[in-house]
């Protein structure tokens, strides 16, 4: 477990040296650094936590257990106790390239490929039909693709890993950064609200970043606590709240003030974009899938 941490974090620490270093590498450099140190620490845990279940179960007092799963097609581990793995798919990793060089400007755009993540989750049979992509927006209004999630709630054995919080914990974990409220003028690159504060004088005009959630579907109740502590400026939605529950999802308790909350926060709303298309992938899946969390 020791190895594993330590690998672990060399393995992040070069994704974030290159992920912050934009000023000496282009992005696609970035990119690919990224991608690669993600891939290397997938496969070096994955090696790690082979070894280790072969050496367990030749041991009869082993605490650890392997959780039955329903996801052949995939090489998820969740055999290790003391730790959370969170993975993306393998056809999302070996899709990676295509993702992040796309050109990303208008909301449809943007909003294709959450809604794509939940078609191909489906087909691929890795998890539930949500899918969510995080992406900044820059000032002339082109967006560069920060992350992307999928439901992996019944693959990994946890009920926390929906489309939204799966893009957010890589999205945070890229930039290395507990919050997306961040600061491209800053040393330590967080944004703070500086309008009630006097004795903070900074020489650079502060500039918050813009990070944008878009979802195939209107974010449950879990979501959209997790969009608020995220640090993201906007929400932007597909399919919404009915379209989940009428083929059998419990969104939580989710109400028309939870989006005045969220506006109130300073996080723009938009909904209904695409919203056909991703309400077609939910009642595919509605037709064979497993419904986990049932109303
Ligand atoms: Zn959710």
């Amino acid at each position: 477990m020791l190895l594993q941490t330590i690998i672990l974090t060399v393995v992040f620490a070069t994704a974030y040296a290159a992920a912050s270093n934009s000023t000496s590498s282009t992005m696609l450099e970035t990119i690919v650094t990224t991608v690669a140190s993600i891939i290397g620490a997938a496969v070096v845990v994955g090696l790690i936590n082979q070894q280790q279940s072969i050496s367990d179960s030749s041991s009869s007092s082993s605490r650890q257990r392997k959780s039955k799963r329903d996801d052949s097609s995939s090489s998820d581990d969740i055999s290790v106790e003391g730790s959370v793995m969170v993975t993306l798919p393998a056809w999302a990793l070996a899709s990676w390239e295509d993702y992040f060089t796309r050109k990303y400007t208008t909301d449809e755009e943007m909003m294709s490929l959450a809604i794509h993540l939940s078609d191909r989750n489906i087909t691929e049979g890795t998890g539930g039909p949500f899918g969510a992509a995080i992406f900044e927006r820059h000032t002339d209004n082109h967006a560069t693709l920060v992350s992307i999630g999928m439901n992996r709630v019944v693959p990994l054995g946890n009920s926390t890993l929906h489309g939204e919080t799966v893009a957010i914990q890589l999205a945070q974990r890229r930039l290395g950064s507990f919050t997306l409220m961040l600061d491209e003028n800053k040393e330590d690159g967080l944004f703070y609200d500086e309008s009630h504060d006097d004795d903070e004088k900074e020489s650079s005009t502060p500039r918050k970043r813009q990070f944008e959630l878009f979802t195939s579907c209107e974010p449950c109740a879990m979501c959209l606590g997790a969009t608020l502590w995220s640090g993201v400026s906007r929400i932007v939605c597909a399919a919404t709240k009915d379209d989940a529950q009428s083929i059998g999802f419990d969104e939580g308790p989710v109400f028309e003030q939870s989006y005045e909350h969220l506006e109130k926060a300073g996080i723009q709303v938009t909904r209904n974009i695409l919203r056909e298309d991703a309400a077609k992938v939910l009642q595919r899946y509605g037709t064979s899938g497993r419904i986990y969390n049932r109303g």
